[in-house]
């Protein structure tokens, strides 16, 4: 007679401290992170989950490449604005 033991023992080697956040979270997180590339800072430092999530998003790339040309041109539009009166 032989007596066979099956052991199995699962180890998942995969640990991943990244966090992965979805098009919504990165859409809420656009405008600061914006702001902060504008202000030249270091955004990717204060938010690596939405530079992560911009790597591999083509469109959340798109939505932020649009979001700084808007800011900016506010930003002018504001400056060329014309001072009446005095
Ligand atoms: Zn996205």
């Amino acid at each position: 007679m032989t007596e066979v033991k099956w052991q199995m023992l699962l180890k998942s080697a995969f640990e991943t401290e990244e966090v992965e956040i979805g098009c919504e979270d990165c859409h809420e997180a656009l405008d600061m992170y914006a702001e902060l590339l504008l202000e030249k800072a270091d955004p990717a430092a204060a938010m690596p989950a939405v530079e992560q999530h911009l790597k591999q998003c083509q469109c959340c790339a798109g939505e932020l490449e649009a979001l700084l040309i808007m800011i900016n041109e506010a930003v002018l539009g504001n400056e060329a604005s014309p001072t009446v009166g005095g």
